[in-house]
């Protein structure tokens, strides 16, 4: 058996983690370290060649990313392609939209949903400082829709001649929108090379240009301020009976020898994701905690939220140049700060791309005629003249308090314990809502549509195959310790010395991108964490 410890133990490793564990190097004396179940993926002096060989042959770079008995079943993928070093954002696309005001009081502003215990001010600096150390570029919005304390830290991603003729048209229909913040290096940052739109960033960025977690893992490691275990799966933590307090937690090597090991330290930090944090608390259930640790509400594992969305394409009288740079996009908040009337309540963000939808090669004509040669190639650039749009909206989704996950017997790991099955649910206000919310967005395109002058090709709803797009939930803060698990820096109610950072804490998902804000939480909770050492 082997022991490791620390005075701060963060499990995990994801994004969330990297940045946590960034603050709390600068900001404490204290010893780091880190347990990540996983290896670490492909390295980035590795990347370029791992990409030849994905567009080459088709094989896949994240093969070694996952950890075959661990998996979540009922999210995204069916499993869980994000158990190594950096976690799910070695891969991620880097968009980094910030949540509204609303997002934090739907309950005082409209009567539903949950508030947070904090703003979005008391979460602005946190943001910034997120932003900051993942190198942020992106464009300040109208300010009444996009409240900033600062400014972005990198100029934004320019908005080529596609994007600028989709702004014209979403301003003739009334909608203001600018550049997508990315966390793509718009100038040469912190050691990262100039992103230089060549658009290939997946499945990985080649130059570094995308920010991942392995950079500031690297440098953590580097600096010798943090120690990286990897490879070693944490499976409980022990509290003491009287005291709640975390004594250590146990777990093993994933590799093939499993060896045990235990992990000792004063203050432990969850930083496992969404899912896996509070399946570590579940399953840390003991004769003083029968329902797991940090559950007194009966609420780990509870509320899980996230978002749907509704998109599609649309034609427009426009000549656009596919290719441009097509993972690019614009972005409007106007519909995250709406009023609602009659009462109805759908809060949305908007994104729009440029898209070759319609605009391919095509081997045959409208009228069923063999295309070959010259003949093809005269079709096609007729076809490419053209200009199609891609439009989303992400909304936002209340969570029921049974949207959760269970401890499914009939599917185990090596070592015999349960895996999460999860199911979302949406809280009956919002599924009473769902009809009405999605045609009101079909018919918002079809408007963007009219005013442009152009077709709606298609529009769909898409919830994701199973549910919901940046998932959050399981640990939700609050001030009462009988209706939240963490209260509003991270600290469990229940265990002085146990933290949950980011996704898992918060109490709703907003209607767009997550990762910045799950960040933030962290980098709030690491700055409690920090004064509390
Ligand atoms: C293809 C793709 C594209 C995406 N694009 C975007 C985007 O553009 N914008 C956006 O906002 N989001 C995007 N996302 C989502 C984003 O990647 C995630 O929200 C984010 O990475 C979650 O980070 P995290 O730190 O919360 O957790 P994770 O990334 O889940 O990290 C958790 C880590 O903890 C480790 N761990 C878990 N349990 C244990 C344990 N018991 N013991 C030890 N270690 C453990 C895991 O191995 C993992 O490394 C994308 C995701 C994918 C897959
Ligand atoms: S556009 Fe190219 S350089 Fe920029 S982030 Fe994507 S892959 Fe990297």
């Amino acid at each position: 058996m082997t022991t490791v410890g620390g005075d701060i133990v963060i499990i995990g490793s994801g994004i969330t983690a990297a940045n946590m564990a960034a603050h709390l190097a600068e900001h404490t004396t204290r010893s780091i370290v880190v347990i990540e179940a996983g290896p670490a993926s492909t390295p980035f002096a590795e990347r370029t060649a791992a990409r030849k060989r994905f567009l080459a042959y088709g094989e896949n770079p994240w093969a070694r990313d996952h950890l075959e008995d661990q998996n979540a079943f009922g999210v995204t993928y069916g499993f869980s392609p994000n158990m190594h070093v950096g976690g799910l954002a070695m891969h991620w696309g880097g968009v980094t939209p910030r949540y509204s005001p609303e997002d934090f009081i739907t309950n005082s502003l409209y009567g539903i949903g949950t508030d947070w215990p904090y703003t979005y001010e008391d979460l602005d600096p946190f943001y910034q400082e997120a932003e900051e150390r993942m190198g942020i570029a992106g464009e300040q919005g109208p300010p009444a829709m996009d409240p900033r304390g600062k400014p972005y830290p990198l100029p934004p991603i320019p908005v080529n001649y596609n994007l600028q003729q989709l702004q014209l048209w979403a301003t003739q229909a009334g909608i203001a929108s600018w550049s997508c913040p990315s966390a793509k290096a718009t100038v040469p940052y912190q050691g990262r090379a100039q992103c230089q739109r060549c658009d290939t960033c997946y499945p990985v960025c080649p130059s570094g240009a995308k920010y991942s977690p392995d950079f500031t893992w690297d440098a953590l490691v580097k600096s010798k301020r943090v120690t990286l275990v990897t490879g070693t799966l944490v499976r409980r933590l022990v509290a003491d009976a009287k005291t709640g307090r975390i004594v250590r937690a146990t777990g093993n090597r994933t590799d093939a020898s499993g060896e045990e090991v235990t992990i000792e330290g004063q203050t432990f930090v969850l930083a496992a994701g969404f899912i896996w944090s509070p399946h570590l608390l579940l399953l840390s259930r003991d004769a003083a905690h029968p329902n797991g640790l940090a559950n007194r509400s009966g609420l780990v594992g509870k509320y899980l939220a996230g978002h749907r969305n509704i998109g599609g394409q649309i034609s427009l009288p426009l000549e656009l140049y596919p290719g441009l740079n097509a993972q690019h996009s614009l972005v409007s908040k106007q519909f995250q700060r709406a009023s609602y009337p009659g009462g109805k309540y759908l809060r949305h963000d908007l994104r729009l791309w440029e898209s070759s939808v319609g605009r391919g090669a095509r081997l045959r004509d409208d009228k069923g005629n063999l295309l070959l040669g010259d003949a093809l190639l005269a079709d096609w650039k007729q076809r490419a003249k053209g200009a199609t749009a891609r439009v989303r909206a992400y909304y936002d989704v209340l969570p029921h308090r049974e949207s959760k996950f269970v401890l499914d017997d009939t599917r185990k790991n090596r070592w015999g314990d349960p895996m999460p099955l999860v199911t979302f649910k949406d809280a009956p206000e919002s599924e009473a809502l769902r009809p009405w919310q999605e045609e009101e967005l079909r018919n918002l395109f079809r408007r963007m549509a009219k005013a442009g002058g152009g077709e709606v090709i298609s529009l769909a709803s898409n919830a994701n195959d199973i549910g919901q797009e940046h998932p959050t939930g399981g640990c939700r803060a609050g001030n009462d310790p009988t209706t939240s698990v963490v209260d509003g820096w991270g600290r469990a109610h229940d265990h002085e010395n146990l933290w949950v950072g980011g996704a898992p804490t918060q109490p709703s998902a907003s209607c767009c991108n997550g990762t910045l804000t799950f960040v933030a939480v962290g980098l709030r909770t690491a700055s409690a964490i920090a004064k509390s050492v």
